[in-house]
């Protein structure tokens, strides 16, 4: 058995039946992406909370593209890493697996995971704001200038992306949802569990039975419904947990 990966949580993992992962900033911080709370979160003596924003948008458009481009130039420089790609092996190795995301940087899609449920939208992506509503995927980064970037039919686009505030797409929150009600085993991974309805999702799977377990270096809001935790990166973390669950029970 891998040293501090709980013999339950492998045993648990065995057993199951349905698994559901649900991941948030600090998978990807391994990879040079930086989270939206602790060290490094700010961007130009701003909160991300305070941009990622229809308001701050509303206001600002050319700022809040100002961090987005910001955010899409260093994300295009950084690669999947052992976590992402310890989820890819993960799924091979129960029988159910639904990998729900908070992040919008597409790092599970590049590290191979092919079924991914982003809670939040892509960062790649942009949607028109006016009449068309046209999304398409764009991935140059930088942007080309002048921002905010404008649509063929000249309204404003914006990141395809959910801001504070905004509403989940209901057949993406339904979908997590579902998964969550069957769930066995409920992994969360690199989540503070502050923003909802994503940290929700946690306690609907521990509500109908689920096994919580959590992997974070520190402590976050779910930790106190967690049955077992990894207090240690993802990137450290999951290959250790994906090695010790194909070693012989
Ligand atoms: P968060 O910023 O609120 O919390 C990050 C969590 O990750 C913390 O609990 C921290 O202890 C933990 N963490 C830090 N380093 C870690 C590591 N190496 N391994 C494992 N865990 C680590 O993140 P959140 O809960 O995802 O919520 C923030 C919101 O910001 C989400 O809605 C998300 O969409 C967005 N966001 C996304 C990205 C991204 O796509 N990469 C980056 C920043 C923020």
């Amino acid at each position: 058995m891998s040293q501090d990966i709980p013999a339950g949580l492998v045993e648990a993992l065995r057993k199951a039946e349905a698994v559901v992962v649900l991941t948030g900033s600090g998978i990807s911080a391994d990879s040079g992406v930086p989270t939206f709370r602790g060290a490094g979160g700010l961007w130009q003596g701003h909160h991300p909370e305070e941009l990622a924003t229809p308001r701050a948008f509303h206001r600002d458009p050319a700022q809040v593209w100002g961090f987005y481009d910001w955010r899409r130039t260093l994300l295009a420089g950084c690669a999947p890493n052992d976590g992402h790609r310890a989820l890819v092996r993960l799924e091979q190795l129960v029988p159910e697996f639904t990998l729900l995301t908070q992040n919008v940087d597409g790092l599970h899609q590049a590290a191979g995971s092919r079924d991914v449920v982003e809670l939040h939208g892509n960062i790649w992506r942009v949607r028109c704001t006016g009449g068309c509503r046209g999304e398409h995927e764009d991935r140059r980064a930088p942007l080309p200038p002048p921002l905010p970037p404008r649509c063929t039919c000249k309204s404003l686009l914006r990141p395809a992306v959910v801001w504070f505030g905004e509403a989940l797409s209901r057949d993406v929150f339904e979908r997590a949802e579902q998964a969550s009600l069957i769930a066995d085993v409920f992994l969360a991974i690199g989540t503070s569990g502050a923003v909802e309805p994503a940290a929700s999702l946690a306690r609907l799977a521990r509500s109908t039975g689920a096994i919580v377990a959590e992997i974070n270096p520190d402590g976050s809001l779910l930790s106190a419904m967690a049955r077992y935790i990894v207090n240690d990166t993802a990137a450290r973390a999951l290959p250790r947990l994906v090695a010790a669950l194909e070693s012989p029970a």
